[in-house]
């Protein structure tokens, strides 16, 4: 024991328990929206005893390409999850400032919160889907940050642009509306980064590691008007992201490799389709929440069944939804592991019928 005293935000936390903190034991993994593909890397450097480029060149530029926005609008970070922290800890007060979040939703806003001192103001999804912007503003209240999953996980639920640039409006000159778009590939369409042109107040949270299929790598970006990154860009580490990380990630921005993301997301999405009507058709799913996404989340009957997965070396994500323990986030794989996941629905069924 080091008998330090800790802050009491600190001493209040509870280690964060990630999809892969767990150590589960498995042979199927659909606990953490990974993309099933991986790709075999070679490479060669002549240059790891230089600091690598604060923000790389061939990165950024890739990435504005690829989000059709200008350079000085990205900011790369080591990712996503850099890219929440960066925001709190750029814009809020330790115990004077508070965040917005709308729950069920991803568990890091509230992590990051906790660990930065800052109120957290909850709302549900329900509001953020049904009640118009005005409705919204006194449980906002004073929050700097309103966090937009977009898609949502878990629940896979999708807010127009309509709706988040209405917001964005509202909260001028107030609060910033950040939009983590970590699955918007699987709904390319739906993305709001053509706000950050119109709101200054808006920012686009993005990921490599969902349908980019680089988890491992560790690489987000930021998209925001100059005047938002601006302050982020003193805050953030000196050099975030490492040579060899920019190097391979510049790889996955190039037109093939854009090809091949998209050409993936969409066999993925068809596998969704289908996974979709395997539990609609069992009678020990309750409900569905098959929005955007690679994933689907369900309610089954009896949670009994995901212990029965776990054994089969079957591994998904169990949740706490609306106060219920039964609920499943299924992420989607490849037709094998789908194949496992069938087999386990149709086991159920067999248990069911002996017991
Ligand atoms: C997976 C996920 C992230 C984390 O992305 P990283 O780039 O891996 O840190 C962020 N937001 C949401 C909603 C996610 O599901």
């Amino acid at each position: 024991m080091t008998n330090i005293a800790l802050p009491e935000n600190i001493e209040k936390l509870k280690a964060y328990s990630s999809a892969k903190s767990e150590k589960l034991t498995g042979n199927t993994w659909l606990n953490a929206n990974e993309s099933p593909y991986t790709r075999l890397l070679e490479m060669r450097f002549d240059n790891l005893n230089r600091y690598p480029d604060p923000q790389p060149e061939a990165v950024i530029e890739g990435y504005a390409r690829y989000a059709q926005v200008e350079q000085s609008n990205v900011l790369m970070t080591r990712g996503a999850d850099e890219g929440i922290e960066l925001l709190v800890r750029t814009y809020c007060e330790p115990s004077k400032d508070s965040i917005a979040i709308f729950t069920p939703t991803y568990g890091m806003y509230k992590v990051t919160a906790n660990t930065h001192n800052i109120a957290i103001n909850e709302l549900s999804q329900e509001q953020l889907a049904n009640e118009d912007t005005d409705a919204l503003l006194p449980a906002i209240g004073e929050a700097k940050l309103v966090f937009v999953c977009n898609p949502n996980n878990p629940t896979g639920a999708l807010q127009p642009i309509r709706k988040v640039a209405a917001l964005a409006d509202k909260l001028k000159g107030r609060a910033i509306v950040v939009v983590d778009e970590a699955y918007i590939e699987f709904c390319e369409d739906k993305s709001c980064v053509e706000l950050i042109k119109t709101f200054p107040n808006v920012v686009v949270l993005r990921t490599l590691s969902k349908a980019f299929a680089l988890a491992g790598l560790r690489v987000g970006f930021m998209l925001a008007s100059e005047s938002l990154l601006a302050p982020i860009r003193k805050v953030i580490a000196p050099y975030p992201v490492s040579t060899v990380v920019a190097q391979i990630a510049a790889t996955a921005l190039t037109s093939d490799a854009l090809t091949q993301m998209r050409r993936q997301v969409s066999i993925l999405n068809l596998a969704k389709k289908k996974l979709i009507q395997w539990l609609q058709n069992s009678e020990f799913v309750n409900a569905i929440l098959c929005g955007e996404g690679n994933f689907v989340t369900l309610q089954l009957t009896d949670k009994q069944f995901v212990q029965q997965a776990m054994r089969q070396g079957l591994i998904m994500r169990p949740f706490v939804l609306f106060g219920e323990d039964n609920w499943l986030r299924i992420s989607i794989g490849n037709e094998q592991e789908l194949k496992q996941v069938e087999t386990w629905l149709k086991q159920c069924q067999v248990t069911e019928e002996v017991s």
